[in-house]
């Protein structure tokens, strides 16, 4: 077989960008579980998310049948600002690991916000926009769904406002500053603005915040104003259906050269990146016309996959959010202080759960040293600064590759780098400083989480 040369970046032309993004949820034998209401617990309907979400977005959030859903073309015009994103091969990586594996990762940092997340920002900014909404609020935790809310906002002159937990608030103010000079307001949560803010604190004052709790102060702050509407930037099967361009875009680049990857690795804190980057490889295995390893990987801080419970729960502290079936921790679940590499959401997309469950995805959880170390040997030989959440799908990469070492076995690896780390430099600090510790919460710990689970005939766990 004559082999192509692979070149160290592999490039779409415009005209080969995705014009539709693909919804795994048509080609899943057991769909994902629906939004419960929590009142009544029957499945959410598009009248009852209507006051939270835009109207296009609950229906692709609904929409487990449609396998195609077309990108409008606005949409396609702001991607190509930024996209098509690079597949580069890892050669240097490969050099370095001496490893006869191949080793591709999917760049997605080559924006302003520094991730992925401006592929659903944009999406969710242009429905709002054109559903004639006067702005939208989200939280944001280590800021990188905020700078890319703000600037899909700024675009479409959308007004943004921003949730941003308090510690990333305070440690992060460089953060705070891309956002501001995109135009979005961003308030430290919990703050005195919301009352579920104020209740958060009268229980328990001096807390540095959680995503779950920006989330009910984010969804509050849509619900109680005229013309807005609340956005996330995971979790949501719309978000994970947006982030389909980047599997799309990875799976055409891999076909150009006739390309077949054995495992696929991404991060997962809600599991946005990782579902897009694998949904049109998992498509391909529920069809039932190829076979992949798909391999999730966690903090072992914030393990929902590998130690969570399968259930509903809460997405939210304040639980003013719908019921969502996924790999939880429990919504009360807070990562340990010294958990600095990110992933800290306590749930998992239902998409992924149930593909989990269903033994069609693996998963690993790794500590953050181990992480850092895999970042700081990928920065120097591949020159990319990976943000520490990428960086746990780099350590696992890294690993299979090494096994292949071991074995002979010239495996295609491919994984997700979902984006940069010039804002994580505090955590880089703390590595370099030798003062990074690893925090595994003990069964103990995970138990007071589960306790927090609600419990109803069918939510047995
Ligand atoms: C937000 C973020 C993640 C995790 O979110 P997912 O929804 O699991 O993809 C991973 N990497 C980076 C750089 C992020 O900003």
């Amino acid at each position: 077989m004559s082999e192509k040369t692979i070149p160290y970046k592999i490039y779409l032309e415009e005209s080969e960008m995705p014009k539709q993004w693909y919804n795994v949820r048509a080609d899943m034998k057991n769909k994902p579980a629906p939004l419960l209401n929590p009142a009544t617990l029957q499945p959410m309907t598009y009248e009852e998310l209507r006051p939270v979400f835009c109207d296009e977005l609950i229906k692709q959030e609904l929409d487990d049948t449609t396998p195609y859903i077309d990108i409008p073309q606005e949409i396609r015009d702001f991607y190509k600002m930024y996209r098509p994103s690079p597949l580069v091969r890892a050669y240097c990586l490969e050099k370095k690991l001496d490893t006869p594996a191949k080793i591709y990762y999917k760049f997605e940092g080559n924006n302003t916000s520094g991730s992925h997340k401006l592929n659903s920002a944009i999406a969710q900014a242009y429905y709002a926009k054109k559903q004639g909404l006067k702005g939208v609020t989200t939280e944001t935790g280590a800021g990188q769904w905020g700078t890319a809310l703000s600037m899909a906002c700024a675009y479409l002159e959308l007004d943004c406002k921003v949730y941003m937990v308090k510690v990333s608030y305070e440690q992060k103010p460089f953060r705070r500053e891309v956002m501001r000079t995109y135009g979005a307001s961003v308030t430290p949560s919990p703050s005195e603005t919301t009352a579920v803010g104020r209740k958060i604190l009268a229980a328990h004052p001096g807390t540095t915040g959680s995503l779950g709790c920006a989330i009910s102060e984010a969804v509050e702050a849509a619900t109680s104003q005229e013309g807005y509407r609340y956005v996330l930037g995971s979790v949501l099967n719309q978000v994970l259906l947006h982030q389909t361009v980047i599997g799309l875009e990875t799976k055409a680049a891999l076909d150009k050269y006739d390309i077949t990857p054995d495992i696929i690795i991404g991060c997962a804190g809600g599991g946005s990146n990782l579902g897009g980057l694998i949904s049109p490889f998992m498509g391909e295995v529920l069809r039932g016309e190829k076979n992949y390893r798909f391999i999730a990987v966690e903090p072992a801080s914030c393990p929902s996959f590998t130690r969570g419970k399968f259930a509903y729960d809460f997405c939210d502290t304040g639980m003013v959010c719908p019921l969502a079936k996924m790999y939880t921790l429990g919504s009360g679940f807070i990562p340990s202080a010294n958990h600095a590499g990110g992933l800290r959401y306590h749930g998992m997309s239902s998409i992924l759960s149930q593909l989990y469950h269903d033994g069609l995805m693996e998963a690993v959880a790794v500590e953050q040293t181990s992480v850092f170390q895999a970042a700081e040997q990928f920065a120097r030989v591949e020159g990319i600064l990976p943000a520490p959440e990428s960086s746990h799908a780099i350590k696992v990469a890294i690993d299979e590759a090494l096994k292949c070492k071991e074995t002979g076995e010239e495996k295609t690896i491919v994984f997700g780098l979902t984006g940069t780390g010039y804002f994580d430099m505090t955590a880089y600090q703390k590595f370099n400083d030798g003062e990074m510790r690893d925090s595994i919460p003990t069964d103990e710990d995970l138990q007071a989480g589960f306790d927090g689970i609600p419990r109803f005939q069918g939510n047995e766990f």
